[in-house]
């Protein structure tokens, strides 16, 4: 599902005193299939910019195109219900959304509720738990008698048995220690290659968005100053000056893969150019 912004606008608490314009007239597309990264420092827009992605929140001004549907300021819970069911969204701490009795009813919770039937939420659910290594000696137990870790991964699990067509992740790895980082990273990085989906990552950790994206857009006080493949990021001298003290480890990698003169070919070109 490709999704567009067409001079999208979001403000919060409009026509109040408390008005608060979080998005000024994006313009931009996220294609089928591609790992982007959005990224911006705190209040840039990130958030405002994912949940309009979903329906979560409309836009004031403008509109999201998402596949068919047309998603504006005064759109249907039947076009928003239909945007939610293609668009999933892994929040930032997910497992603390984990409510049902037992793992297994957990995670066919989404499903069912987007209108799967029952047996075919049950199977998608048992496969996307193996996937996430989830023991099935664990699908009754209650998710709150899980570790940390398992707890995240159940609530993964559910956000896949939807099978959504574009995937968004809100610093999915915050507060993982180093391995379960890289673990959940990887699985990610498995899931958008082996089933062909959109990946969409917020992010600070610069590493992560030169390690899985393959786009990137950059988000400040509202407005989307920058977009484009983040292998020229890494051939942009004021971008890795921005990124040296953030990234050391990239810079170095950038300055190794010039000196080696290799260019990453296997990334498309069509998508996006950098605006600024
Ligand atoms: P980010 O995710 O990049 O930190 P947000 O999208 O959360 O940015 O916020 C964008 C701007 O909108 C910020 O100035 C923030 O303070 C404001 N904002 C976010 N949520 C609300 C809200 N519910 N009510 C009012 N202002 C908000």
């Amino acid at each position: 599902m490709r999704i567009t912004f067409r001079n999208l606008t979001s403000i919060y608490h409009q026509n109040t005193p408390f008005e608060h314009l979080a998005l000024n007239d994006i313009n931009t597309t996220f294609e089928e299939g591609v790992y982007y990264g959005i990224i911006g420092h705190t209040g840039s827009g990130k958030s405002t910019m994912i949940q309009t992605l979903n329906g979560l929140l409309l836009p004031s001004r403008g509109e999201v195109h998402a596949g068919d549907i047309l998603l504006k300021k005064k759109s249907k819970q039947k076009d928003i219900h239909q945007v939610k069911k293609h668009v999933g969204m892994v929040f930032q701490f997910p497992e603390h959304q984990l409510f049902e009795e037992t793992v297994l009813k957990d995670v066919m919770f989404g499903p069912k509720n987007m209108g799967m039937d029952e047996v075919v939420a049950q199977e998608k659910s048992e496969y996307y738990l193996n996937l996430l290594s989830i023991d099935e000696s664990l699908f009754q137990s209650s998710p709150f008698d899980l570790s940390g870790g398992q707890m995240r991964k159940v609530a993964i699990a559910g956000i896949l048995a939807m099978e959504p067509e574009v995937l968004i992740l809100d610093e999915p790895t915050a507060g993982l220690d180093p391995k379960s980082h890289i673990e959940t990273m990887e699985l990610f990085q498995r899931i958008h290659q082996e089933m062909g989906i959109t990946v969409i990552l917020v992010t600070h950790d610069m590493n992560d968005v030169f390690e899985y994206t393959d786009y990137v857009k950059i988000l400040s006080g509202g407005r989307l100053v920058r977009e484009g493949r983040t292998i020229d990021l890494l051939t942009d001298e004021k971008m890795l000056g921005r990124f040296a003290l953030e990234a050391p480890d990239i810079v170095k990698l950038a300055h190794d893969l010039e000196d080696k003169g290799i260019v990453l070919d296997e990334i498309p070109r069509n998508v996006g150019h950098f605006t600024e």
